[in-house]
């Protein structure tokens, strides 16, 4: 029923320039690991939980009146469980789900192709849906709102348009940056849902039921410690979950206990706020810089990280939880920041003769 049937290649669905986007050395990151662990029903999701409620009622409301569901669109931070979401939905609604990504459809004719082939009510995953070309992305206005798409034969003075219709589908998209959406093509997600990051109880329910699936031991105190550290992602729990368990295999008795947690989380250069060394180095590129205003571009050049990954993935966590604001001028170093590299903000006299020199 949930089946990632790639018509794109396997590349396509989580692309390279994603997974060397995370934190943690995700780009040898193990699909298999990660599709292992995936809940497939609510139940086996923790957290989200308002998410989760609103789409089970619109979920039983589409089956009641046995229609396709409407559109949906998942924003939010990188292994926060866009993907997960989307084929629960599909598994809820008995459905298939095809998957691919905004870069893989690179030609409207990749979507027809993809579009004609797929069954009534089925669910259409594209991931990173803002990075969809232009062109593709006006053909699939049609698609979503009259089950139709034009194509365009022959061209120049032969050129004419034929009408193909497709089945009605539910397009699910994931997205780590809402705001690079068109407003025409946000306007036709029926459904918008934008997904936080969860609270330490949430990933120790996640943890606890990984660590079952994978068959290893953990301690409450153990999964706390993990839990606390993680960025409030359930990706980056799991990953840690199994340096862990390698820790536990190999330095201790198999059990995932607090010390087994804390080696581990030194091991990966994790501190006790959770912040990893490029969390630091970025904030410590501020530091340098007087507590900023910087501009992105000389943070990533600073950091030797792309501007993209800097924005994607680093800085919501960062300014989220108050280490970094961002404002029109750039970045700036918020006095927990400071405190985050060890160093004092400077005092509002100091700061000005700063300014003045
Ligand atoms: P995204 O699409 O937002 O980048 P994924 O859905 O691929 O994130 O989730 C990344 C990993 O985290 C997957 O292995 C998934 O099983 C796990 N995961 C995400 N959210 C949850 C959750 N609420 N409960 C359990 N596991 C989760």
């Amino acid at each position: 029923m949930f089946t990632n049937e790639l018509l794109a290649p396997i590349g396509a669905f989580c692309t390279l320039a994603d997974m060397s986007a995370e934190p943690f050395n995700t780009a040898a990151v193990d699909k298999a690991f990660e599709n292992r662990l995936r809940p497939r029903a609510f139940a086996d999701f923790p957290g989200q939980d308002q998410i989760k409620h609103n789409l089970q009622i619109y979920i039983a409301a589409a089956r009641k009146r046995g229609e396709p569901l409407d559109h949906i669109l998942f924003s939010g931070p990188p292994g926060l469980g866009k993907t997960t979401l989307a084929g629960i939905i599909a598994c809820e609604m008995g459905v298939e789900m095809r998957s691919t990504s905004g870069p893989a459809l690179e030609r409207p004719a990749d979507l027809a192709g993809l579009l004609t082939s797929m069954k009534e009510g089925e669910v259409l995953f594209v991931d990173e849906i803002h990075r969809l070309p232009s062109a593709v992305e006006e053909y699939l206005y049609s698609a979503m709102e009259d089950w139709a798409i034009d194509v365009v034969m022959e061209s120049g003075l032969y050129a004419r348009s034929i009408r193909l219709t497709v089945p009605r589908f539910t397009l699910i998209g994931a997205t780590t940056r809402e705001g690079l959406l068109t407003a025409p093509f946000r306007a036709r997600f029926g459904i918008v849902e934008r997904l936080d990051y969860y609270p330490p109880e949430a990933l120790v329910a996640i943890l606890k039921r990984s660590a079952d699936i994978l068959r290893v031991r953990l301690t409450d105190d153990g999964a706390g410690e993990l839990a606390c550290r993680a960025r409030g992602t359930p990706r980056i729990v799991n990953r840690f979950l199994a340096r862990a368990r390698d820790v536990a295999e190999v330095q201790g008795n198999g059990e995932i206990t607090l010390a087994v947690a804390q080696e581990c989380l030194r091991m990966l250069g994790v501190d006790t706020r959770g912040l990893t060394e490029m969390d630091r180095r970025l904030l410590e590129v501020l530091g340098q810089h007087g507590g900023g205003p910087v501009g992105l571009k000389t943070v990533a050049v600073s950091v030797g990280e792309t501007e993209d990954t800097l924005e994607n993935v680093y800085e919501p966590y960062l300014i989220r939880e108050g280490y970094l604001l961002k404002t029109p001028q750039g970045r700036k170093l918020s006095a927990k920041g400071y405190e985050a590299i060890g160093q004092k903000p400077p005092t509002q006299i100091g700061s000005l003769f700063a300014n003045i020199q």
